[in-house]
């Protein structure tokens, strides 16, 4: 076997089978945890081509990659996006690609749901933090909850499979997690519940909103039974059953339980930088490969990649006003 095709097993004899790809580190969103109100985006020129992007889908699928989850930003922002997701797709149906998933916060999805399944998407991931329409719009400080719930409706018209994806901040939302667990229950959607993670500079200081599962979940065992559910979706996600609804309930808790014993992912930023954990700095860079060395240069470079890709993440949510643990922003490494 030569190199370029060997399978991605790192130095700690972990395989790399899951890559995250972000299309866009642009959103129509501004959630407070996530991004600051007056953001910067890159310029159009530092970006992935969708071209590139697809070659580098292939290079890891090539490699042994098994699911690929397209994220930003918000991925459903970014022009050419669906011919992305169809090329994608294609490897899918030919069976060199288990899973290619979306995670989006929901505000195209009514425009996206169908080509999504065309291209052969099955399941996604929607971001949904609350269900009340003043919430929402302060959490996201921009956004329309009516469309969002539209975009999950059309998505679950069209035969995709919902994961709604909510994020636990204290003082905000932690009083509308057992009514989430109920809706989605009753909607046929599994939930994760995230911990807020110290990644980017945001207006707010994150202790204020940082809400360990922990707490949650013996919060939620008073009201619901839990019952341990071995389900795994190759993330980071743990999951239990809910005996009253039948919902999948998950819990992702990188700060309270570190989980990278098990990691089986990379992430391609939307500037070709490949990192191999989202809470290090440490990358390498593919499209620069990619541009001046063409497919041998690219293999190179995720090789460099595997032999860099640390232990673990160091996450914590440190003191008042201490800078976060990782400078970049969720929507630049993606989510
Ligand atoms: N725009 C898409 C969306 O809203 O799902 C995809 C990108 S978004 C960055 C992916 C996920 O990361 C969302 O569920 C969002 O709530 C979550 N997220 C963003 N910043 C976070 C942070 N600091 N800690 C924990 N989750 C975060």
């Amino acid at each position: 076997m030569t190199l370029a095709a060997a399978s991605l097993v790192d130095r700690f004899g972990r395989t790399i089978s899951y890559l995250r790809l972000s299309v866009t580190d642009r959103c129509d969103l501004r959630c407070r945890y996530c991004m600051s109100e007056a953001m910067t985006f890159l310029p159009r020129s530092e970006v992935l081509t969708i071209e590139e992007m697809g070659t580098i889908a292939d290079a890891f699928i090539a490699r042994g990659v098994r699911k690929i989850r397209l994220t930003g930003g918000e991925p459903l922002v970014r022009s050419g996006f669906d011919t992305l997701a169809r090329h994608i797709g294609r490897h899918v149906a030919a069976r060199r690609l288990d899973e290619l998933t979306v995670t989006t916060n929901g505000t195209r999805l009514a425009d996206h749901a169908q080509p999504l399944v065309d291209a052969g998407v099955r399941r996604i991931n929607v971001s949904l933090d609350t269900r009340d329409p003043d919430r929402f719009r302060h959490i996201t400080r921009t956004g329309d909850l009516g469309k969002v719930l539209g975009g999950i409706a059309a998505a679950k018209a069209a035969g995709l499979a919902v994961k709604i994806n909510m994020v636990a901040l204290k003082g905000l939302n932690e009083d509308e997690i057992p009514a989430m667990v109920e809706w989605c229950g009753g909607e046929g959607f599994d939930l994760t519940l995230i911990e807020t993670m110290p990644l980017g500079v945001v207006d707010e200081d994150r202790t204020d909103r940082y809400l360990p599962l922990d707490g949650v979940r013996r919060a939620l065992e008073k009201r619901f039974t839990l019952e341990d559910d071995a389900h795994r979706t190759g993330g980071p996600a743990r999951y239990v059953r809910v005996a009253e609804t039948g919902g999948r309930l998950g819990l992702i808790t990188p700060l309270t339980h570190n989980f990278c014993e098990g990691c089986n992912r990379m992430r391609v930023t939307v500037e070709g930088r490949l990192y191999m954990c989202l809470g290090h700095d440490d990358r390498v860079d593919l499209k620069q490969a990619l541009r001046e060395g063409g497919r041998a240069a690219l293999d190179a470079a995720i090789d460099d990649a595997l032999r860099m890709k640390p232990a673990r993440h160091h996450f914590e949510i440190a003191g008042r006003g201490a800078a976060p643990a990782v400078a970049r922003h969720m929507s630049v490494t993606g989510g």
